[in-house]
């Protein structure tokens, strides 16, 4: 078991530098939050993190009737980066949308890529909604970087841009039934993308114009056709045991 996690500590986002005897404002929601729902009394001591500068123990302060204040104390984590994974992904109803986003972000993804195409339900993304279920997922499971957000563009659009070093791990219901671990073992290392189709998959057109990219690698999740956010955590798993992080 790695001894540097104490993944039962409470966790803070603060969008602030973090720096040893550095003072903190928490938000309004996070003092309700510290106050109010873990009844943390002041001299308690919980982690805070921004994204960038790791991990850090802060200790409350009374700054008031109601303020509180966090003096920041020692970093317990260094930065990580997490496996450089950029996750695209027909945006889906509101729910799955916010399952899948947090399980992305749990994952360890870099980038966060929502991609229009011609069967995606959900015609307009909530960015700030997707950031909210970055920071929730972050919190809980200790991930250290945040993935970063990108505003929706048509796959069309992504595919014409692509800069081809990135590998797109096509995840496509209509494969032929192969083992994904066979293929994604021919990767070679490098920073390599991960497609996931809307409710009603992808159109033939589509499909057409992703392969005919020699970036693209078109895998297989099984027989069984998934749902998306099903899809989105086999996906990534395979990506992570594979070439990713988890090795
Ligand atoms: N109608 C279902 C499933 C749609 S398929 C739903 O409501 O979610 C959604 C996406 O998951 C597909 O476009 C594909 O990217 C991925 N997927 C699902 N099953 C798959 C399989 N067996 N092989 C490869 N990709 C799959």
């Amino acid at each position: 078991m790695r001894q540097d996690f104490d993944f039962r500590a409470q966790r803070l986002f603060v969008d602030a530098e973090l720096t040893a005897g550095g003072t903190l404002s928490p938000t309004s929601a996070q003092v309700n939050y510290l106050r109010n729902v873990l009844r943390l009394a002041a001299g308690a001591e919980i982690i805070v993190f921004n994204g960038r500068d790791g991990e850090w123990s802060a200790r409350l302060h009374e700054a008031g009737r109601r303020a509180i204040s966090l003096e920041v104390v020692r970093q317990l984590r260094r930065q990580e980066s997490g496996p450089d994974i950029d996750y695209l992904f027909a945006p889906l109803k509101r729910a799955r949308l916010d399952y899948m986003v947090q399980k992305a972000a749990e994952m360890g993804v870099r980038r966060l890529r929502p991609v229009l195409t011609r069967h995606t339900i959900a015609d307009r993304v909530n960015l700030e909604r997707m950031q909210a279920n970055v920071v929730e997922a972050a919190e809980q499971c200790g991930i250290l970087h945040l993935p970063e957000i990108v505003a929706p563009v048509r796959l069309e659009r992504a595919l014409a841009e692509w800069r081809p070093e990135r590998r797109l791990v096509f995840c496509d219901e209509g494969a032929e039934i192969a083992s994904p671990v066979v293929a994604l073992s021919t990767l070679a290392p490098g920073p390599v993308a991960v497609l996931i189709g809307p409710e009603g998959g992808f159109a033939a057109e589509e499909r057409d114009a992703l392969l005919a990219h020699a970036f693209v690698m078109r895998i297989s999740l099984g027989p069984r056709i998934l749902r998306a956010d099903t899809a989105a955590v086999a996906a990534l798993t395979l990506v992570n045991a594979v070439v990713g992080d988890w090795r």
